[in-house]
């Protein structure tokens, strides 16, 4: 079931979510070649609790810090480490939410960690992009598959891939509602797309296959060919104004 927020609760989501974009800028500027994923975790989790916020994700089905940090063939999920070093050239995506007035907001971006290869940033670029082709197909009347196909048609015209296996997804009072947000798909289908709709819209994207492995871990997901991944995403409200990026830090 969608549940549908009146604008009241759209305010009040806003600012977890802009908790949530203050956390993803600042774990972003923290990535830096000699950097730990855990000290990035660090940063991450004192920021929000600093906002009497509660990180999302933390204890989330176990999951056991605030924020995930997947680095190069790491599509998303990884485990931040203190044995984990950043080093110059890798991509790494870290994906935050922050609970709030009873409300999540979820965002993720892939950061450069120094210099990287052309085919990396191209790769960053694109899916960014994607994410901003999707959110403007978040309109009323429109369907779910609008959104869905603007993204996957942007990034397959560039040579990259869509995951399948995990998708986007509604948020709110709850970290994942309904409806499930894919980034590949057909226009004019799937649900029709309603004022009052919070939704978590997430392109994974894949520089080689579109296929993935789970690790042993049970969390960290990895590119099946090695390939690299990047993550994008923001928490946004379809209103009668059109899409509205909640996941906004400013
Ligand atoms: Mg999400």
């Amino acid at each position: 079931m969608i549940s549908l927020k009146t604008e009241r609760q759209i305010k009040l989501m806003r600012e977890a979510c802009i908790i949530s974009a203050r956390a993803l800028r600042l774990g972003g500027e923290a990535v830096q070649p000699g950097v730990t994923t855990q000290e990035i975790d660090n940063i991450v989790r004192k920021y929000i609790e600093g906002c009497g916020a509660t990180p999302s994700f933390l204890g989330y089905g176990g999951f056991p810090a605030s924020a995930c940090i997947s680095i190069n063939d790491e599509v998303i999920h990884g485990i931040p480490s203190s044995k984990r070093v950043i080093k110059n050239g890798d991509i790494v995506s870290l994906d935050i939410g922050a609970f709030f007035n009873g409300y999540h907001g979820d965002n993720a971006a892939t950061f450069a960690a120094g210099d990287v290869m052309p085919e990396a940033q191209a790769l960053m670029d694109a899916t960014r992009e994607s994410l901003y082709q999707g959110i403007a197909q978040a309109k009323v009347g429109n369907r779910l598959g609008d959104i869905s196909y603007a993204i996957q048609r942007y990034v397959e015209d560039r040579g990259f891939s869509v995951v399948r296996d995990f998708v986007g997804h509604g948020v709110g009072a709850n970290l994942h509602e309904d409806p499930s947000v894919p980034n590949y798909g057909t226009p004019s289908r799937g649900v029709r797309l309603a004022k009052g709709m919070t939704i978590a819209i997430e392109p994974m994207i894949n520089a080689g296959t579109e296929k993935i492995k789970v690790l042993p871990d049970g969390w960290t997901v990895k590119t099946l060919d090695g390939k690299l991944s990047a993550h994008f995403e923001h928490t946004i409200a379809i209103t009668g104004d059109g899409p509205v990026i909640l996941t906004n830090p400013d």
